[in-house]
């Protein structure tokens, strides 16, 4: 059964229901009411005349007819009585009501009535003959309220919706033991309930099963991309308790935080286990992620085998480059720097002792995946500052070695509901706490002249002291034009106030070996102050950064924010953020801001940032599964995510390729949907 063959249903109607993302029968049942109008039950008149909002259907019998004019044209007005007060149901170019609410007789209205020029009257109204009302979609029954379009009334998606319903033979996807486990309502009935529901209690049964569907096909998702990406592995990696971890440890010049300890032990059980890992360590920008990184690839060096570190840009690159350096040559570990910006007849010789394994630690950017990059035997590959890794980028690291254990790093926190979902197949270690430091970093909103004018003395004052500073403007990414303009603006503002000061620009349309020439000689303080777009965000230390300042500070995200305040304060200097606003704000931007001054804590602020921005938005891309989501809402809904959750692993645990004849309707549906991802697991 298609659209058009629903009655009612023409070209033009069906050209208006596409226009509502409705293209078939399925897509018609899956446009859900919006809300619901309670019209179980007759209530008097007089009950609707108050202050309260409620809506009733009334009783009324056809007195008569009257007229009034407004704006020269003559309305009709239909006298109706509840039996206690008189109501006029006002017509507006409905002469023809006259004929349809006959003298005499006695209907059942819903509409707005209310106290207006000293009569009751309603305006916008439905009605049925009361003998009909029975039969009615539209009432004495809790009545759906649908998205609509024009052209398309309410009445009309009722009735298609009606019709959908009776003749459509649904098939049970989830399996029996999970109905039974969870109580949940079936399919057919749930459907059939969320559009025309008997009563309350059995429309919340409804919804609960529709949304426990929704999360549980994600969540299933999950749990296959666990399966397909989890290997067994060969290699041994050995557990040297006086090796070159515990060397390293002691060399340190500060003891490792109780996280870091608690990060290590988790990746060390992943290591030693039979499985490959796929571990994310989250942690605020300043925890210390990196010597815990450290520590893991140690593990796996010691064995015999090859670490590689892959980062966002090259300069982050060179800067790995040089703390592992520093602290592992001591140890007499080789430590190699490969990046697109390497000179063929050094790539050359690199690219040997990779081959041949004398190169044990290979940091680098993407490069250290191209075609030619050949390695002895490769064990572990850590990926820093990367948090939207995608499938993609995941199968080509694998294919560079066998079963490979790979441990992502990010300061982007994860909000819970989506380390449940989209990152659900990662385990994941969460550092909380971040090394005691001595030194502040102040927030300042600069939301005046005067302000401003003060803190460009502040910075003068910061450089002559030697340090160094960060000017950052949104990117505008519909225009680059604009963009442009925008950071030159900016640009000129500072020549003028700060004319003695060196100050770079980096703006969108320098290549990626400009901007990385820029960052560098900015890291060799050649410059006092960088005014770029949001490029440094990504992870580089510059410690000798004391100040930034965020213009237009309410066109960024939360996170973001958190993100590039946290680059400056990696020193031994106080240092301090200023976020420039406009006079009048936004009541989001004013919330978001809000929260910046309030917390330092990344993980509260990426839960607010989820909540003013909703899910898509915050990862960034369509890709994630989450706008399928219709009824279920990550964070409102958590406790049924946590129980689909169970269910779809408990499930795949069992069968893992949906192979049960229970599981069949679910790998026809789960299949479906995300057919093009696991076209590349299944060719992975
Ligand atoms: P991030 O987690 O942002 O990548 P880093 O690994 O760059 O943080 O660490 C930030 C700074 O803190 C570095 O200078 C590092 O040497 C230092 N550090 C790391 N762990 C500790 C610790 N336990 N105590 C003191 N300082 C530490
Ligand atoms: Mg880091």
């Amino acid at each position: 059964m298609s659209l058009i063959d629903l009655s009612g249903v023409g070209e033009s109607r069906l050209a208006l229901l596409n226009k509502l993302n409705i293209y078939s029968i399925g897509d018609l049942l899956s446009h859900f009411p919006k809300k619901y109008e309670d019209r179980q039950r007759c209530r008097p008149l007089k009950d609707l005349l108050g202050d309260s909002d409620e809506q009733y259907p009334v009783e009324v019998k056809v007195l008569g007819y009257d007229y009034f004019y407004a704006n020269k044209k003559k309305v009709l007005k239909v006298v109706v009585t509840d039996g206690f007060l008189r109501a006029n149901l006002i017509c507006f170019n409905r002469d023809f009501m006259k004929n349809v609410l006959e003298e005499g007789k006695e209907y059942i209205v819903f509409g707005d009535f209310q106290y207006r020029y000293g009569e009751v009257q309603a305006t916008r109204f439905d009605f049925v003959p009361k003998g009909s009302a029975g039969e009615s979609l539209n009432f004495m029954r809790i009545v759906p309220i649908y998205p609509l379009t024009e052209g398309i009334t309410q009445n009309f998606m009722r009735q298609i919706i009606f019709e959908a319903l009776t003749s459509t033979r649904f098939g049970e996807s989830l399996p029996e033991s999970i109905i039974k486990k969870r109580q949940l309502m079936s399919k057919r009935e749930s459907f059939r309930e969320i559009h025309f529901p008997k009563d309350h209690k059995t429309l919340e049964k409804a919804i609960y099963r529709l949304k426990y569907y929704e999360l549980f096909e994600l969540e299933c998702n999950v749990a296959l991309k666990k399966h397909y990406f989890t290997h067994h592995k060969e290699r041994k990696y050995k557990d040297n308790p006086a090796g070159l971890v515990s060397q390293l440890i002691q060399s340190l010049p500060f003891k490792l935080t109780s996280g870091q300890k608690d990060a290590l032990r988790e990746i060390k059980e992943d290591l030693l286990s039979q499985n490959t890992m796929y571990r994310m360590i989250q942690g605020d920008v300043g925890c210390g992620k990196t010597v815990v990184a450290i520590l893991a690839m140690l593990t796996v060096i010691e064995s015999g085998y090859q670490t590689a570190l892959m980062v966002p840009t090259e300069v982050l690159a060179k800067q790995h480059y040089q703390t592992l350096s520093g602290w592992l040559n001591p140890l007499s570990i080789r430590v190699e720097l490969l990046t697109g910006g390497v000179k063929t007849s050094k790539r050359k010789e690199i690219l040997e002792t990779i081959k041949d394994g004398s190169a044990q630690i290979i940091v680098g950017t993407h490069a250290l995946f191209s075609e030619d990059v050949k390695y002895h035997e490769l064990g572990l590959i850590v990926i820093d500052e990367q948090h939207k890794f995608g499938v993609q980028e995941r199968i080509q690291l694998i294919e560079k070695g066998e079963a490979l254990d790979i441990l992502v790093m990010t300061a982007t926190p994860i909000p819970r509901s989506l380390s449940l979902t989209v990152y659900g197949d990662l385990e994941l270690t969460v550092i909380r706490e971040k090394p005691r430091r001595s030194i502040e970093i102040y927030s300042h909103i600069v939301s005046s002249d005067e302000k401003r004018k003060a803190m460009y003395q502040f910075m003068d004052k910061e450089i002559d002291k030697g340090r160094q500073g960060f000017v950052v403007c949104p990117l505008i990414e519909e225009s680059e034009k604009i963009d442009l303009n925008s950071t030159m603006s900016v640009f000129e503002a500072i020549k003028s106030q700060l004319p003695n000061r060196n100050t770079a620009l980096l703006h969108g349309r320098h290549s990626p070996q400009e901007k990385e020439d820029i960052m560098a000689a900015y890291l060799n303080g050649e410059y006092d102050i960088l005014i770029s777009t949001t490029v440094i965000e990504v992870g580089v230390d510059i410690s000798n950064a004391s100040f930034m300042v965020v213009e237009n500070a309410d066109r960024f995200g939360l996170s973001q924010l958190h993100q590039l305040r946290g680059r400056i304060g990696r020193g031994n200097y106080h240092s301090h953020c200023f976020f420039c606003i406009d006079h009048n704000l936004s009541e989001d931007g004013k919330s978001r801001l809000k929260a910046l001054m309030s917390h330092n804590d990344g993980f509260a602020l990426a839960e607010e940032d989820l909540k003013i921005r909703g899910p898509g938005e915050f990862l960034g891309n369509r890709q994630s599964g989450l706008d399928s989501l219709k009824l279920a809402n990550l964070i409102t809904d958590e406790p049924i995510l946590l129980k689909a959750k169970e269910d779809a692993f408990q499930i795949l645990r069992v069968d893992p390729k949906f192979e049960l004849p229970e599981n069949q309707m679910l790998a026809k549906t789960i299949y479906k949907r995300f057919e093009d991802e696991y076209r590349l697991y299944l060719t992975s």
